[in-house]
């Protein structure tokens, strides 16, 4: 297995874990940009936002729904935070397993790009 994400939900590579569930599972950035960066992913490997199918874009609203719950047990909800998902080479993407990046804890730049 060489995704790198995949082998954190699998246990063989360590992380800070905030939440896990059947389906999806946050974890600390590594090289946080903020001082909360958390990335928010589904445990099945999906390695685009594109390759995602329309009954499956549910999953989506379920990382929100942890993203949501993390901001506020981080004590970012209330000031705001940010979520970023990159899809494939122009999107930033640097690794192709679908994850949710979310950034809080200082004002962010005004600008998207
Ligand atoms: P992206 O550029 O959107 O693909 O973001 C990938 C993110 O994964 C980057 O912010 C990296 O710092 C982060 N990252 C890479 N490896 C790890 C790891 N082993 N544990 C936690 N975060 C990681
Ligand atoms: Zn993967």
């Amino acid at each position: 297995m060489e995704c790198i994400f995949c082998r954190i939900v699998a246990g063989e590579l360590p992380s800070d874990t905030l939440y896990q569930d059947d389906e999806v599972m946050a974890f600390r950035d590594i090289n946080p940009l903020a001082p909360t960066h958390v990335l928010i992913i589904p445990k099945r490997h999906i390695a685009f936002l594109s390759d995602l199918s329309d009954d499956e874009v549910s999953l989506i609203g379920r990382m929100v729904g942890v993203a949501n719950k993390l901001a506020r047990q981080e004590g970012v909800a209330e000031k705001g935070y940010r979520l970023v998902i990159g899809s494939g080479e122009d999107g930033g993407q640097v690794v192709p397993h679908l994850h949710m990046h979310l950034l809080g804890g200082r004002r962010l730049s005004d600008r998207l790009c």
